[in-house]
């Protein structure tokens, strides 16, 4: 088994939380010689850059993975992409890389401060529902200490939140699909009863919105992707990473080879079907 050590490493566990276990174990899976080659191109939708993890480092990193890189950023208050100037910089900055352009929106509604024709210059959107609007401020379940009294009454909050994104925002991938709050992530699957599920991906079907297979959240779980791809959606991969570990693929493999996915199964850019 190949590890790799230094700064990557670091901040990936760091950033991520995750346990060197449970990655060292999918490692493996993933390297049994009896695995099929996918028969699709990798591509990570969900690839930020920062000060720290500059276009440049992030094309070598791409390169050597063999994987296209879709990059993303914020728009709203409080990040990089505020206004029109904002957003056809972003997108001028990166068409000279050989990167798909997206956008990672996070608040609703946050479309109503762009031109339409700069948004159809974009080649994708990707929003999450890890911000939840409450009580006039914003909960952050991503936060590692996001406190939850109650499973049954944030359940019902965070599944209207989903569905509103899923239902009325111009958006073309449903990123970090079926993520919990730390606290709950050991009760994932008791928490994600089959109605719940099903709830989500006939909304994402009716509205076509293609399914995020998240790196570093490991969402969705098996069975939702497999309920998923029986209902016709698309699939994407993505890491979220701002660092070395962008298009660092291990549970979305894992995923697409247990789940069969296939080509016909994953979004593409050009077979994009929100406009
Ligand atoms: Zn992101």
């Amino acid at each position: 088994m190949k590890i790799d050590h230094g700064v990557s490493r670091r901040s990936f566990f760091k950033t991520a939380g995750i346990a060197a276990t449970a990655f060292s174990a999918a490692q493996e899976g993933l390297m049994s010689k009896d695995s099929e080659p996918l028969d699709f191109p990798l591509v990570d939708f969900h690839v930020h850059i920062e000060n720290w993890f500059p276009i440049e480092k992030a094309m070598q990193v791409a390169q050597k993975r063999g994987v296209k890189f879709g990059i993303v950023d914020h728009p709203g208050p409080g990040n990089r992409i505020r206004t029109d100037d904002d957003l056809r910089r972003h997108i001028q900055k990166y068409r000279q890389h050989p990167v798909y352009v997206g956008l990672q929106p996070i608040f609703l509604g946050w479309s109503k401060d762009f031109s339409k024709d700069l948004l159809d210059q974009l080649d994708y959107v990707l929003m999450d529902p890890q911000t939840i609007p409450v009580d006039g401020g914003y909960m952050y379940i991503w936060r590692a200490d996001t406190f939850v009294e109650d499973v049954e009454s944030f359940m019902k909050l965070y599944m209207e939140h989903n569905l509103r994104i899923l239902t009325t925002e111009p958006v073309d991938i449903f990123g970090w699909a079926t993520s919990l709050p730390f606290c709950l992530g050991r009760y994932y699957d008791k928490i994600w009863t089959r109605q719940r599920r099903q709830t989500l991906i006939d909304a994402a079907k009716a509205h076509r919105r293609a399914i995020e297979i998240n790196e570093v959240a490991r969402v969705p779980d098996e069975n939702f992707i497999r309920m998923a791809k029986r209902a016709g959606l698309r699939f994407t991969f993505g890491s979220d990473a701002r660092s070395e570990n962008a298009g660092r693929f291990v549970y979305c493999i894992e995923m697409a080879r247990l789940c069969g996915l296939r080509k016909a199964d994953m979004f593409t850019v050009a077979g994009r079907l929100h406009t």
